[in-house]
């Protein structure tokens, strides 16, 4: 399950934040999450509870935001959602499309004390 080493890259960051800004302790985790990332937000809840423990972010509360997926394609110029990672461009059904969005894993926020 690579939720588990996700939410220990999410620790790494907020880790090396409050040494920088002197936290003492992380309330809520915002943390923005691709629809192409592959990633469960079930197992990500989950895998963040266990994580965070014995942390500074022990208790914390972890909010996900959904970011949709988009892609550019280069054959007709156009800005598309995608679902997935390797879909065609629905408007005119070339493969190769470039992904503008949707594949981050990011810590976009941070609420402390
Ligand atoms: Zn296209």
């Amino acid at each position: 399950m690579h939720e588990v080493s996700l939410c220990q890259s999410v620790l790494k960051i907020i880790e090396q934040q409050a040494a920088e800004k002197n936290y003492s302790r992380v309330k809520t985790v915002f943390l923005e999450v691709g629809r192409l990332a592959a990633v469960e937000p079930e197992a990500l809840y989950f895998g963040f509870d266990v994580v965070m423990k014995d942390s500074i972010a022990d208790g914390a509360r972890l909010e996900i935001i959904d970011v949709p997926g988009q892609a550019f394609c280069s054959q007709c110029n156009n800005r598309v959602e995608v679902k997935q990672r390797f879909d065609a461009c629905p408007k005119c059904g070339a493969a190769a499309m470039l992904i503008e969005k949707g594949g981050e894993l990011r810590v976009k926020e941070l609420e402390v004390e």
